[in-house]
């Protein structure tokens, strides 16, 4: 027997979503393009230049980086859509909760 959850359907829907989070990041992700370093490559003189993922985040108000492998771009891609879902969901429990909490209040008066 479990307890009946302290909530509505709204947090009850973003509770299910909540428990089947994978992994995620709280970052955005960017492509730009820059040089190798390296003299004697094509990008030094006239380029294309390579093509980089960059991953960019706050940490104590400071933007903060990361160079991503480019084979794994697309898996941590993943990561920052789970990364908005997980803060979306969040937001959505919080709400729920304030609803569940003010229907309370209303039918506790009556
Ligand atoms: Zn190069």
């Amino acid at each position: 027997m479990t307890r009946p959850l302290m909530t509505n359907e709204q947090g009850k829907k973003a509770l299910e979503r909540l428990r089947k989070i994978k992994p995620f990041i709280q970052a955005s992700l960017s492509l730009t393009r820059k040089r190798c370093g390296n003299p004697r490559c094509r990008c030094a003189q006239e380029g294309p230049f390579h093509e980089v993922a960059l991953l960019t985040w706050k940490e104590e108000k400071r933007t903060r980086t990361l160079y991503v492998p480019m084979k794994l771009r697309q898996e941590v891609e993943t990561w920052v859509q789970e990364g908005k879902l997980l803060k979306r969901l969040v937001a959505e429990v919080s709400q729920a909760q304030r609803e569940f909490l003010t229907s309370k209040k209303k039918s506790s008066k009556g």
